[in-house]
């Protein structure tokens, strides 16, 4: 066993560092103002010119396979690269990649709606929680009849991420009412709808600064051929969609709160109170101490799930770990962050009280700690795995 980076992924490492460094951190001030005063994060076609000089350093596609144009970095890169850019709230993501669910598309899907997806060309969403069905996926109401060659979708979706730019959503419907009652896994499909097949999106607006679409679909008539998938099998998808998300939470958790606790530290050696650097208080000090052991701790979690998934191994146990953890180290190192801050952590003068807003989210969505807690007890209860078993 080796605990460090190689070569190859040290050199990464620096590269993106230096992306973020030159490219993004710079624009923070712009994204707060905009922001501020109700306008889109960054200006239109902003991030398609950071994903072309991203391009241009090397990252486009990083978990993309190389047959169509990625770099098929593999996960633990991919759980370096994305602690680095979420060192700043600017809202950067890669260009070059597609939903991990769409590569079950056939050669006409492919065509159609994955390569457009890896060029930038299509925007596509994934649907499967609905007013009455978050975390109890079964609960789901959304029906998909069958009518000679079409399917006519009938139901609501809510909190669709990217569901408002969306050109095509990826959605779960229940195509057999029995033996989906039965056993609440089986007998949905999973549907690639076209927005003008004539589904409608509407703004949620969250306590975050963008926001996810509430979907309804009145009779959408969906062609044979948009399955994705088998027909009945859209439970697998949705899981695996699920799925993919979530440990790299954990990456987020790690590249946050690695920027949030270095202001505390630069500032905690500025402020003086009654004499003294505020960093000279053991109150300041264990607090920074605290950050610093839990930012550890979930870059090691999460960089064993990622080694897990690239070695061929089952991961979900530990993306749930680390998806618990690190949402929530998150959570406490704003909240110190912000004390350390005084008055200043709260106002908007900073990003601290940004930050503090986004990582409440971690802890709800791609599965609540709870949904985490019940998975992790349950493999352990029913001996799925074992304590210790991931070294
Ligand atoms: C901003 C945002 C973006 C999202 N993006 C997407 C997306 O792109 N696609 C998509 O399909 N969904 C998306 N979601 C939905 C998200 O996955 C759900 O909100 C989440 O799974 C929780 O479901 P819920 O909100 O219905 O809460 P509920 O399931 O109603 O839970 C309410 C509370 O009860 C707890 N709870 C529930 N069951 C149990 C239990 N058995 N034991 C103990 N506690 C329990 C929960 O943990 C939670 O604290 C998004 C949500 C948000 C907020």
């Amino acid at each position: 066993m080796h605990l460090r980076l190689t070569e190859e992924q040290k050199m990464v490492q620096e590269t993106i560092r230096k992306f973020v460094e030159k490219e993004l951190i710079p624009l923070e001030n712009d994204v707060l103002r905009n922001e501020r005063e109700g306008r889109p994060s960054l200006p239109p076609g902003k991030l398609e010119e950071l994903q072309q000089k991203a391009k241009e350093a090397g990252f486009w596609g990083i978990n993309t396979p190389a047959e169509y144009g990625g770099a098929d970095l593999g996960q633990m890169m991919m759980a370096l690269v994305t602690m680095e850019i979420s060192k700043t709230f600017v809202p950067f993501k890669f260009g070059g990649s597609a939903d991990n669910i769409l590569y079950y598309a056939n050669e006409e899907q492919k065509k159609k709606y994955l390569i457009p997806t890896i060029n930038g060309e299509k925007k596509s969403c994934f649907a499967m929680t609905e007013p009455s069905a978050g975390s109890d996926t079964r609960n789901i109401k959304m029906t998909a009849v069958k009518d000679g060659n079409e399917w006519v979708l009938n139901g609501e979706k809510t909190f669709i991420t990217g569901g408002n730019e969306a050109d095509f959503v990826m959605v779960i419907a229940i195509t057999d009412k029995e033996k989906h009652k039965a056993t609440g896994r089986e007998g949905v499909t999973c549907f690639i709808v076209d927005r003008d097949m004539g589904w409608k999106s509407e703004y949620i607006h969250t306590m975050g600064e963008w926001g996810p679409a509430g979907l309804v679909f009145d009779n959408v008539r969906v062609p044979e051929e948009n399955i994705l998938g088998e027909v009945h099998g859209g439970y697998k998808l949705g899981l695996e969609w699920i799925g993919f998300a979530r440990w790299i939470i954990g990456a987020r958790a790690v590249g946050a709160g690695e920027r949030l606790l270095q202001m505390a530290i630069d500032y905690s050696k500025e402020r003086e109170t009654f004499g003294k650097p505020i960093s000279e208080r053991q109150a300041i000090q264990w607090q920074i101490a605290d950050s610093a052991v839990e930012i550890e701790a979930a870059r090691w979690l999460t960089l064993n799930a990622a080694f897990t998934l690239d070695i061929g191994e089952d991961n979900r146990h530990l993306a749930s770990i680390a998806k618990l953890y690190g949402s929530n180290i998150a959570n406490r190192v704003v909240d110190r962050v912000l004390q350390i801050h005084g008055g200043m952590g709260y106002t908007r003068e900073l990003p601290i009280e940004r930050w503090y807003r986004e990582t409440r989210l971690w802890r709800i969505y791609d599965g609540t700690d709870e949904m985490q807690r019940l998975i992790i007890s349950r493999n352990l209860l029913k001996g799925h795995v074992k304590l210790g078993q991931f070294i």
